[in-house]
Protein backbone atom coordinates (compact mmCIF):
# COMPACT_ATOMS: atom_id res chain seq x y z
CA UNK A 1 0.00 0.00 0.00
CA UNK A 2 1.10 3.72 -0.99
CA UNK A 3 1.69 6.22 1.85
CA UNK A 4 -0.84 7.92 0.47
CA UNK A 5 -3.94 5.22 0.39
CA UNK A 6 -2.61 4.49 3.79
CA UNK A 7 -3.21 7.77 5.37
CA UNK A 8 -6.29 7.81 3.17
CA UNK A 9 -7.50 4.60 4.58
CA UNK A 10 -6.59 5.35 7.96
CA UNK A 11 -7.06 9.05 8.14
CA UNK A 12 -4.14 8.94 10.10
CA UNK A 13 -0.70 9.78 9.74
CA UNK A 14 3.03 9.94 10.61
CA UNK A 15 5.77 12.11 11.59
CA UNK A 16 7.86 9.48 9.24
CA UNK A 17 5.11 9.87 6.38
CA UNK A 18 4.53 13.68 6.55
CA UNK A 19 8.68 13.93 6.25
CA UNK A 20 8.56 11.17 3.23
CA UNK A 21 5.45 13.20 1.60
CA UNK A 22 7.36 16.77 2.01
CA UNK A 23 10.79 15.12 1.09
CA UNK A 24 10.09 13.32 -2.26
CA UNK A 25 10.70 15.25 -5.75
CA UNK A 26 8.84 11.93 -7.10
CA UNK A 27 6.44 13.18 -9.75
CA UNK A 28 4.40 9.88 -9.74
CA UNK A 29 3.77 10.19 -5.95
CA UNK A 30 3.09 13.83 -5.84
CA UNK A 31 0.27 13.47 -8.31
CA UNK A 32 -1.01 10.24 -6.43
CA UNK A 33 -1.45 12.51 -3.81
CA UNK A 34 -3.04 15.53 -5.48
CA UNK A 35 -5.61 12.77 -7.18
CA UNK A 36 -6.43 11.35 -4.10
CA UNK A 37 -7.49 14.51 -2.00
CA UNK A 38 -9.29 16.05 -5.21
CA UNK A 39 -11.51 12.21 -4.80
CA UNK A 40 -12.04 13.01 -1.22
CA UNK A 41 -13.11 16.34 -1.69
CA UNK A 42 -15.43 15.15 -4.59
CA UNK A 43 -16.65 12.80 -2.77
CA UNK A 44 -18.16 15.57 -0.20
CA UNK A 45 -18.57 18.55 -1.90
CA UNK A 46 -18.74 17.69 -5.43
CA UNK A 47 -16.84 20.05 -8.11
CA UNK A 48 -18.37 22.75 -5.66
CA UNK A 49 -16.29 25.49 -4.65
CA UNK A 50 -18.05 28.24 -1.71
CA UNK A 51 -17.35 31.58 -1.97
CA UNK A 52 -16.70 33.52 0.98
CA UNK A 53 -16.80 37.45 0.73
CA UNK A 54 -13.79 39.35 2.97
CA UNK A 55 -14.12 42.60 4.17
CA UNK A 56 -11.04 44.01 5.96
CA UNK A 57 -12.52 46.25 8.84
CA UNK A 58 -9.50 47.60 10.22
CA UNK A 59 -5.61 48.09 9.63
CA UNK A 60 -5.05 48.82 13.39
CA UNK A 61 -3.47 46.35 15.38
CA UNK A 62 -2.35 46.25 19.12
CA UNK A 63 -0.19 43.22 18.64
CA UNK A 64 3.17 42.63 17.36
CA UNK A 65 3.62 39.45 15.39
CA UNK A 66 7.40 39.21 14.09
CA UNK A 67 5.83 37.71 10.90
CA UNK A 68 2.96 40.68 10.45
CA UNK A 69 3.19 43.60 7.99
CA UNK A 70 -0.01 45.43 10.56
CA UNK A 71 2.16 45.18 13.68
CA UNK A 72 2.06 47.94 15.83
CA UNK A 73 6.13 48.18 15.47
CA UNK A 74 5.52 48.62 12.16
CA UNK A 75 5.75 52.71 11.95
CA UNK A 76 5.39 52.36 7.68
CA UNK A 77 2.49 50.91 7.53
CA UNK A 78 -0.83 52.90 6.55
CA UNK A 79 -3.97 52.51 9.23
CA UNK A 80 -7.57 52.82 8.55
CA UNK A 81 -10.43 51.36 9.66
CA UNK A 82 -13.99 51.09 8.21
CA UNK A 83 -16.84 52.98 8.90
CA UNK A 84 -20.19 51.35 9.96
CA UNK A 85 -21.33 52.54 6.64
CA UNK A 86 -18.56 50.99 4.68
CA UNK A 87 -19.15 47.69 6.16
CA UNK A 88 -22.86 47.51 5.68
CA UNK A 89 -21.98 48.62 1.82
CA UNK A 90 -19.77 45.66 1.41
CA UNK A 91 -22.13 43.45 2.60
CA UNK A 92 -25.08 44.86 -0.11
CA UNK A 93 -22.34 44.89 -2.94
CA UNK A 94 -21.89 41.04 -1.93
CA UNK A 95 -24.90 39.94 -1.47
CA UNK A 96 -25.59 41.13 -5.00
CA UNK A 97 -22.92 39.47 -6.38
CA UNK A 98 -24.07 36.15 -4.83
CA UNK A 99 -21.91 36.24 -1.48
CA UNK A 100 -23.82 34.10 1.21
CA UNK A 101 -20.94 34.20 3.45
CA UNK A 102 -19.47 37.72 4.99
CA UNK A 103 -16.12 37.26 6.66
CA UNK A 104 -15.28 40.22 8.69
CA UNK A 105 -11.66 40.15 8.99
CA UNK A 106 -9.00 42.91 10.98
CA UNK A 107 -6.11 43.47 13.07
CA UNK A 108 -6.79 43.44 16.86
CA UNK A 109 -8.41 46.96 16.84
CA UNK A 110 -9.52 47.99 20.47
CA UNK A 111 -11.93 50.45 18.40
CA UNK A 112 -13.94 47.29 17.36
CA UNK A 113 -15.19 46.31 21.02
CA UNK A 114 -18.00 44.72 21.53
CA UNK A 115 -20.40 46.92 21.74
CA UNK A 116 -19.44 48.52 18.64
CA UNK A 117 -19.35 44.68 17.43
CA UNK A 118 -22.37 43.41 18.21
CA UNK A 119 -24.09 46.32 16.92
CA UNK A 120 -22.31 45.72 13.73
CA UNK A 121 -23.16 41.30 13.18
CA UNK A 122 -27.14 42.22 14.93
CA UNK A 123 -27.66 44.70 11.63
CA UNK A 124 -26.23 42.12 9.36
CA UNK A 125 -27.68 39.15 10.35
CA UNK A 126 -31.40 41.08 10.45
CA UNK A 127 -30.74 42.68 7.25
CA UNK A 128 -29.31 39.19 5.52
CA UNK A 129 -31.14 35.70 7.68
CA UNK A 130 -29.64 33.68 5.02
CA UNK A 131 -26.25 34.28 5.24
CA UNK A 132 -23.52 33.18 7.71
CA UNK A 133 -21.33 35.76 9.33
CA UNK A 134 -17.92 34.41 10.04
CA UNK A 135 -15.25 36.75 12.61
CA UNK A 136 -12.08 36.57 12.46
CA UNK A 137 -10.69 39.28 14.95
CA UNK A 138 -7.79 37.90 16.59
CA UNK A 139 -7.84 36.76 20.57
CA UNK A 140 -10.75 37.65 22.47
CA UNK A 141 -12.14 37.09 25.71
CA UNK A 142 -15.04 34.43 26.54
CA UNK A 143 -17.95 37.56 27.22
CA UNK A 144 -17.00 39.01 23.91
CA UNK A 145 -17.46 35.92 21.72
CA UNK A 146 -20.68 34.47 23.43
CA UNK A 147 -21.77 38.06 22.73
CA UNK A 148 -20.96 38.10 19.10
CA UNK A 149 -22.20 34.90 19.12
CA UNK A 150 -25.67 36.11 20.44
CA UNK A 151 -25.46 38.84 17.90
CA UNK A 152 -25.69 36.09 15.61
CA UNK A 153 -21.90 34.96 14.08
CA UNK A 154 -22.03 31.76 13.44
CA UNK A 155 -18.11 31.26 12.42
CA UNK A 156 -14.89 32.73 14.01
CA UNK A 157 -11.56 32.20 12.00
CA UNK A 158 -8.54 32.13 14.75
CA UNK A 159 -5.26 30.17 13.32
CA UNK A 160 -3.27 28.75 15.96
CA UNK A 161 -0.26 29.36 14.18
CA UNK A 162 2.02 26.68 15.46
CA UNK A 163 0.88 23.90 18.02
CA UNK A 164 4.21 24.04 19.16
CA UNK A 165 4.68 26.60 22.03
CA UNK A 166 8.35 26.94 21.82
CA UNK A 167 7.92 28.15 17.72
CA UNK A 168 5.12 30.04 18.75
CA UNK A 169 7.31 32.17 21.28
CA UNK A 170 9.83 32.76 18.24
CA UNK A 171 7.07 34.25 16.01
CA UNK A 172 5.61 36.12 18.37
CA UNK A 173 6.52 38.92 21.41
CA UNK A 174 6.85 37.45 24.97
CA UNK A 175 3.84 39.33 25.79
CA UNK A 176 1.58 36.93 23.72
CA UNK A 177 0.46 33.51 25.09
CA UNK A 178 0.33 30.44 22.88
CA UNK A 179 -1.79 28.65 25.48
CA UNK A 180 -4.15 31.75 25.05
CA UNK A 181 -4.48 30.99 21.91
CA UNK A 182 -5.19 27.41 21.97
CA UNK A 183 -7.93 28.07 24.64
CA UNK A 184 -9.84 30.63 22.79
CA UNK A 185 -10.44 27.73 19.79
CA UNK A 186 -11.80 25.87 22.05
CA UNK A 187 -13.64 27.96 24.19
CA UNK A 188 -15.41 29.32 20.53
CA UNK A 189 -16.12 25.62 20.08
CA UNK A 190 -17.87 25.45 23.40
CA UNK A 191 -19.70 28.85 22.59
CA UNK A 192 -20.89 26.79 19.21
CA UNK A 193 -19.18 28.76 16.74
CA UNK A 194 -18.22 26.30 13.49
CA UNK A 195 -14.31 27.31 13.98
CA UNK A 196 -11.24 27.51 11.46
CA UNK A 197 -7.47 27.21 12.82
CA UNK A 198 -4.37 26.71 10.82
CA UNK A 199 -0.60 28.04 10.16
CA UNK A 200 1.42 29.20 7.72
CA UNK A 201 3.49 26.52 6.18
CA UNK A 202 7.41 27.49 5.88
CA UNK A 203 7.04 30.10 8.81
CA UNK A 204 10.78 30.84 10.34
CA UNK A 205 11.85 27.95 12.50
CA UNK A 206 9.26 25.26 11.62
CA UNK A 207 9.80 22.28 11.51
CA UNK A 208 8.36 18.60 10.51
CA UNK A 209 7.88 18.15 14.46
CA UNK A 210 5.57 21.42 14.80
CA UNK A 211 4.19 20.56 11.36
CA UNK A 212 3.42 17.07 12.88
CA UNK A 213 1.98 19.05 16.12
CA UNK A 214 -0.01 21.04 13.66
CA UNK A 215 -1.81 17.83 12.44
CA UNK A 216 -2.16 16.25 15.56
CA UNK A 217 -3.72 19.36 17.44
CA UNK A 218 -6.40 19.68 14.15
CA UNK A 219 -7.06 16.30 15.28
CA UNK A 220 -7.83 17.24 18.35
CA UNK A 221 -9.98 20.18 17.93
CA UNK A 222 -11.95 18.80 15.05
CA UNK A 223 -11.99 22.26 13.63
CA UNK A 224 -14.83 22.56 10.68
CA UNK A 225 -11.80 24.75 8.72
CA UNK A 226 -8.85 24.89 8.42
CA UNK A 227 -6.48 28.11 6.85
CA UNK A 228 -3.07 27.25 5.44
CA UNK A 229 -1.14 29.81 3.51
CA UNK A 230 3.13 30.47 2.75
CA UNK A 231 4.50 32.29 5.06
CA UNK A 232 5.42 35.41 2.71
CA UNK A 233 8.56 37.56 3.81
CA UNK A 234 7.34 41.09 4.36
CA UNK A 235 9.32 44.14 4.67
CA UNK A 236 9.66 46.24 7.92
CA UNK A 237 9.00 43.23 9.74
CA UNK A 238 11.97 41.26 11.59
CA UNK A 239 11.26 38.76 9.49
CA UNK A 240 11.63 40.39 6.21
CA UNK A 241 15.24 38.85 5.25
CA UNK A 242 13.71 35.25 5.90
CA UNK A 243 12.89 32.99 3.14
CA UNK A 244 9.27 32.73 1.80
CA UNK A 245 6.93 29.35 2.38
CA UNK A 246 6.96 27.27 -0.37
CA UNK A 247 4.12 26.47 -2.59
CA UNK A 248 4.34 22.94 -3.25
CA UNK A 249 5.41 22.35 0.39
CA UNK A 250 1.67 24.40 0.69
CA UNK A 251 -0.10 22.23 -1.60
CA UNK A 252 0.77 18.72 -0.20
CA UNK A 253 -0.41 20.00 3.14
CA UNK A 254 -3.89 20.78 1.69
CA UNK A 255 -3.80 17.34 0.44
CA UNK A 256 -3.15 15.56 3.41
CA UNK A 257 -5.51 17.66 5.60
CA UNK A 258 -7.97 17.01 2.65
CA UNK A 259 -7.33 13.33 3.34
CA UNK A 260 -7.34 13.25 7.12
CA UNK A 261 -10.85 15.45 7.18
CA UNK A 262 -12.28 14.49 4.42
CA UNK A 263 -15.18 17.03 5.27
CA UNK A 264 -13.33 20.01 6.40
CA UNK A 265 -13.55 23.83 4.53
CA UNK A 266 -10.22 24.22 3.39
CA UNK A 267 -9.63 27.53 1.58
CA UNK A 268 -6.96 28.29 -1.30
CA UNK A 269 -5.67 31.30 0.42
CA UNK A 270 -4.80 34.40 -1.39
CA UNK A 271 -1.17 33.79 0.13
CA UNK A 272 -0.73 31.06 -2.23
CA UNK A 273 -2.14 33.28 -5.24
CA UNK A 274 0.61 35.35 -4.07
CA UNK A 275 3.38 33.02 -4.47
CA UNK A 276 2.20 31.75 -7.61
CA UNK A 277 -0.18 33.05 -10.52
CA UNK A 278 -2.03 30.24 -9.96
CA UNK A 279 -1.78 29.04 -6.71
CA UNK A 280 -5.38 29.15 -5.33
CA UNK A 281 -6.26 26.68 -8.69
CA UNK A 282 -3.65 24.36 -7.54
CA UNK A 283 -4.42 24.61 -3.59
CA UNK A 284 -8.03 23.04 -5.41
CA UNK A 285 -6.71 20.84 -7.61
CA UNK A 286 -5.02 19.33 -4.15
CA UNK A 287 -8.15 19.70 -2.38
CA UNK A 288 -9.23 23.05 -1.16
CA UNK A 289 -12.93 24.03 -1.31
CA UNK A 290 -13.24 27.43 -0.87
CA UNK A 291 -12.16 30.75 -1.57
CA UNK A 292 -12.36 34.15 -0.38
CA UNK A 293 -12.51 37.17 -2.93
CA UNK A 294 -11.95 40.41 -1.77
CA UNK A 295 -15.14 42.97 -0.67
CA UNK A 296 -12.73 45.26 0.82
CA UNK A 297 -13.50 49.21 -0.32
CA UNK A 298 -10.93 49.74 -3.14
CA UNK A 299 -9.57 52.33 -1.37
CA UNK A 300 -8.78 50.79 1.61
CA UNK A 301 -7.84 47.07 0.03
CA UNK A 302 -3.65 48.19 -0.26
CA UNK A 303 -3.63 49.02 3.33
CA UNK A 304 -4.32 45.41 4.45
CA UNK A 305 -1.46 44.27 3.96
CA UNK A 306 -0.41 41.78 6.62
CA UNK A 307 2.29 41.25 3.87
CA UNK A 308 3.77 42.38 0.82
CA UNK A 309 2.74 41.64 -3.28
CA UNK A 310 -0.54 40.76 -1.23
CA UNK A 311 -2.97 39.99 -4.87
CA UNK A 312 -6.30 41.46 -5.93
CA UNK A 313 -5.49 44.66 -4.24
CA UNK A 314 -6.89 46.50 -7.18
CA UNK A 315 -10.41 45.35 -8.52
CA UNK A 316 -13.82 45.97 -7.30
CA UNK A 317 -15.80 43.63 -5.56
CA UNK A 318 -17.41 42.20 -8.75
CA UNK A 319 -14.33 42.30 -10.86
CA UNK A 320 -12.66 39.95 -8.05
CA UNK A 321 -15.84 37.59 -8.21
CA UNK A 322 -15.78 37.58 -11.51
CA UNK A 323 -12.16 36.83 -11.92
CA UNK A 324 -12.32 34.04 -9.48
CA UNK A 325 -15.38 32.50 -10.57
CA UNK A 326 -13.77 32.59 -13.96
CA UNK A 327 -10.62 30.91 -13.20
CA UNK A 328 -12.68 28.28 -11.43
CA UNK A 329 -14.54 27.36 -14.02
CA UNK A 330 -11.38 27.04 -16.46
CA UNK A 331 -10.64 23.89 -14.67
CA UNK A 332 -13.55 22.98 -14.05
CA UNK A 333 -15.19 23.79 -10.99
CA UNK A 334 -18.28 25.88 -10.47
CA UNK A 335 -18.38 28.57 -7.62
CA UNK A 336 -22.02 28.32 -5.57
CA UNK A 337 -24.25 30.82 -4.27
CA UNK A 338 -24.74 29.26 -0.94
CA UNK A 339 -23.87 29.49 3.17
CA UNK A 340 -21.70 26.56 2.22
CA UNK A 341 -21.65 25.06 5.76
CA UNK A 342 -19.55 22.53 6.96
CA UNK A 343 -21.09 19.18 5.88
CA UNK A 344 -21.04 16.50 8.92
N1 LIG B 1 -5.82 39.56 13.76
C1 LIG B 1 -6.49 38.39 13.25
C2 LIG B 1 -6.26 38.22 11.75
C3 LIG B 1 -4.84 37.97 11.41
S1 LIG B 1 -4.43 38.01 9.70
C4 LIG B 1 -6.03 37.17 14.02
O1 LIG B 1 -5.22 37.32 14.90
O2 LIG B 1 -6.53 36.10 13.76
C5 LIG B 1 -4.81 36.36 9.25
C6 LIG B 1 -3.66 35.40 9.12
O3 LIG B 1 -2.70 35.86 8.18
C7 LIG B 1 -2.82 35.21 10.36
O4 LIG B 1 -3.45 34.34 11.25
C8 LIG B 1 -1.51 34.64 9.80
O5 LIG B 1 -1.50 33.21 9.82
C9 LIG B 1 -1.52 35.14 8.36
N2 LIG B 1 -0.36 36.00 8.09
C10 LIG B 1 0.08 37.07 8.79
N3 LIG B 1 1.26 37.53 8.31
C11 LIG B 1 1.57 36.72 7.28
C12 LIG B 1 2.69 36.64 6.38
N4 LIG B 1 3.70 37.49 6.46
N5 LIG B 1 2.67 35.67 5.43
C13 LIG B 1 1.64 34.82 5.33
N6 LIG B 1 0.59 34.82 6.16
C14 LIG B 1 0.54 35.76 7.12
Amino acid sequence: MSIVDHIRTERDISREELEAILATDDKDSIEELRSQAREVATSVYGNKIFMRGLIELSSHCKNDCLYCGLRRSNTNASRYRLTDDEIFQCCATGYRLGFRTFVMQGGEDGWFDDKRMCRIVSTIRQQYPDCAITLSLGERSRESYQALFDAGANRYLLRHETASPEHYARLHPSEMSWQNRIDCLWTLKEIGYQVGCGFMVGSPFQTIDTLYADLQFIRELQPQMVGIGPFVATANTPFEGYPNGKVSDTLRLLAIIRLLHPHVLLPATTALGTLHPRGRELGIQFGANVVMPNLSPIAHRKDYAIYDNKICTGEEAAECRACTEQRIKKIGFETVVDRGDYKA
